[in-house]
């Protein structure tokens, strides 16, 4: 996987467009396989229905699931400038969940709307989704602009909408493209059928996003996958998500804030005796004190000003994906980078529906796609960040069973009652 991709996130209401759109992109860069349009057009004739760029898309991901190496989840194509990687799940509630748990990290969105039905309700709730997991990077394609004989009036008055909702949410789109995905207008050119359009055209506007600042430039965050040992060594094995490090480094160890020393990284086959690793690198660490260490800990450089929080009570912007509600005193399970704590709902402050964006009168559950502010009570202490400081550590998801319910985001300490009402 090419670490250097640009990773982004397609969304809309369903039948606005996605499959449609991510098939043509991955059509038009020669993303496909050989021989995938072709058999897509035979099965099309073959079964006499119109052929559909979107049908593209499941073939492709059909042949992906055949291999495999590959994640599913994940669609790559490339343009001259640079390496794409979509992150897209066939289903809806599938890809609100592989948002939510941020097993990407997605830098750009592009929102999709349908020129001619403007905002529904799934583009209101996937933009609260965005907000909430701080995607800022967002682009409006108006689709299906054939349908609306390519009018620059009814492009304006779908912009219109949009913009107006997404101010509501306290967002702002870097763009706004009017884009026809089934015939492939303002695709890779300027179309001349839409001649009052002098903004970039959709791949142009691809290669404009910008790419996260590395994360190498944050204070050091390394949560611990695995403590190995071999013969006398002990290796603490992770992913440094934030920062560097390197050998002779003072480092604390969280939750507990032991300190100790870098002594040196176990030299893994590739590499020849490092001194030094960065955000991306997963590593192994050889340590000069011996303490007891476990899977879920955190490590931060002791010189560096921020450090994170650690508490049993925590402040929550959740999304709630759960077929049961979520109810003050109840369990779950609530993960963040590798840590794994029971968590009890102590408070919900705040519920909003995020199809009409409205607020809750009634705080006593969290329902079925309500988005909600709700504080939690963990059984252990966990250690966190707030997600405008650290997305790693910043972000969390919560497991009912063997279900991710929900997830979301923390963006402050809470202040209040530590008491269950
Ligand atoms: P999704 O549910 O958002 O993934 O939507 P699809 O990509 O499956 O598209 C839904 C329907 O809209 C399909 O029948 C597409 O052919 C059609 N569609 C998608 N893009 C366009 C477009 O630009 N113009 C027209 N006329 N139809 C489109």
């Amino acid at each position: 996987m090419d670490e250097s991709a640009l990773h982004i996130v397609m969304v809309g209401h369903v039948d606005h467009g996605k499959s449609t759109v991510i098939g043509r992109l991955l059509y038009s860069t020669g993303a496909l396989p050989a021989g995938t349009i072709d058999k897509v057009k035979r099965i099309a004739k073959e079964t006499g229905k119109p052929f559909e760029y979107a049908y593209l898309l499941d073939a492709f991901e059909e042949e992906q699931k055949q291999g495999i190496t590959i994640d599913t989840t994940r669609l790559q194509f490339k343009t001259d400038k640079r390496d794409y990687i979509i992150i897209d799940a066939p289903g809806h509630q599938e890809f609100l969940k592989n948002m939510i748990s941020g097993a990407s990290n997605a830098e750009a969105a592009f929102l999709i709307v349908d020129a001619a039905r403007g905002v529904e309700e799934q583009t209101k709730r996937h933009a609260y989704i965005l907000k909430l997991l701080g995607i800022r990077q967002i682009y409006v394609l108006i689709n299906k602009m054939d349908l609306v004989d390519y009018q620059e009036a009814q492009f304006n008055k779908v912009q219109q909408h949009v913009q107006d909702f997404l101010q509501t949410l306290g967002l702002t789109a870097v763009s706004y493209l009017p884009l026809s995905a089934y015939y492939g207008e303002n695709l890779l050119e300027n179309s001349p059928k839409m001649p009052w359009y002098t903004g970039k055209s959709f791949i142009e506007t691809l290669d404009s996003a910008k790419a996260h600042k590395t994360s190498e430039q944050r204070p050091l965050r390394l949560p611990i996958q695995d403590v190995f040992k071999f013969d006398d060594q002990r290796i603490i094995a992770g992913r440094i998500e934030a920062g560097t490090l390197n050998v002779g480094d003072d480092i604390t160890i969280y939750p507990s804030g032991r300190q100790t020393k870098v002594t040196g990284f176990a030299q893994w086959p590739q590499d020849e005796h490092l001194q030094s690793h960065q955000a991306g690198e997963s590593v192994g660490l050889l340590l000069e004190d011996e303490f007891f260490n476990q899977r879920g800990e955190i490590i931060t450089k002791t010189a560096e000003n921020s450090q994170p929080v650690v508490d049993t009570v925590i402040q929550t912007n959740l999304f709630w994906m759960g077929e049961q509600p979520l109810v003050p005193g109840k369990t779950y399970k609530l993960k963040i980078a590798t840590q794994q704590v029971t968590a009890r709902v102590l408070k919900i402050l705040k519920v909003t529906d995020a199809g009409d964006l409205k607020a809750r009168q009634n705080n006593d559950q969290v329902r079925l796609n309500d988005v909600a502010e709700v504080v939690f009570q963990t059984e252990q202490p966990l250690v966190y960040d707030f997600f405008n400081d650290q997305h790693v550590t910043g972000r969390f998801v919560l497991v009912d069973g063997y279900d991710v319910t929900g997830g979301g985001t923390i963006t402050e300490r809470y202040q209040g009652e530590r008491e269950l009402e």
